[in-house]
């Protein structure tokens, strides 16, 4: 038996051995903070994989990241981190809850890219908060942010490079960091289609949560359609 750490909505954490944790995704898709769910088989296996290729890729383009393997078909080993309780969105079109605050603009190229924090806080919804009151109410080192936010823009032009290789567009894609015990910063959580919006260049379709949120398409189709552009294979 396992010693399960931590569930959330999406994966179960556990130990691993010293300083390293296993993340297994769960076949649970979840959407406005968990009021809409649903068992949706094979999810699990195709986000891990996901997983696995972008942090590979980062870790490639000599970004540090938590990743240390993939273990198949769910599963991927970490490093254990110190979580920091904040969701950094970066965004290169008007889409989602940014495009409810400005609808005319949806699907609007954003040049430069924009970046975003949220506070991690199921109770609250999640609130977005502005990097001055990160500083000033909840004592964020400002350098510290500016750490953050050029590491999360370099993630998003790597990923959406490779991609864009791909004929997929990146819209939007949300990370989480966490220190190391050494006190260095690295990319944490996941990278998926359920963390990132993904548009096939051509058509405009949604290859990511998207469609379970607003009920787009079969999700796992979307998912595998994605997996095959991006050379996983189809299942
Ligand atoms: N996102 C996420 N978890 C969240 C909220 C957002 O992974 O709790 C991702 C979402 O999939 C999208 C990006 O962050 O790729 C921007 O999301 P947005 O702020 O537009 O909110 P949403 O439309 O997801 O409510």
């Amino acid at each position: 038996m396992q010693d399960l750490l931590y569930e959330g909505k999406a994966k179960k954490i556990y130990r691993e051995g010293e300083g390293l944790v296993r993340q297994r995704f769960k076949d649970i898709a979840t959407a406005f903070n968990g009021e809409k769910k649903a068992t949706v088989v094979g999810k699990a296996a195709l986000n891990a994989r996901f997983c696995a290729l972008f942090f590979e890729l980062l870790e490639k383009e000599a970004l540090p990241t938590h990743f240390v393997s993939f273990d198949p078909p769910d599963s991927l080993i970490t490093l254990e981190l110190k979580m920091i309780p904040l969701e950094v969105v970066v965004r290169n079109r008007v889409a989602g809850s940014l495009s409810k605050r400005f609808p005319a603009e949806d699907k609007k190229s954003l040049e430069p890219p924009v970046v975003e924090y949220f506070l991690k806080n199921d109770a609250q919804n999640d609130p977005k908060v502005e990097e001055d009151l990160l500083v000033s109410l909840f004592h964020y080192d400002k350098k510290e942010l500016l750490e953050l936010r050029s590491f999360a823009l370099k993630v998003n032009e790597i990923l959406g490079f490779f991609v864009q290789t791909k004929g997929v567009d990146l819209i939007d894609l949300k990370l989480e960091f966490g220190r190391s015990p050494d006190g260095s910063i690295l990319l944490g959580d996941e990278i998926s289609p359920d963390t990132c919006r993904f548009w096939d260049v051509e058509t405009g379709e949604s290859l990511d949560k998207d469609r379970f949120r607003f009920e787009k398409g079969d999700l796992i189709e979307g998912y595998q359609k994605l997996a095959t552009r991006l050379g996983l294979g189809g299942s």
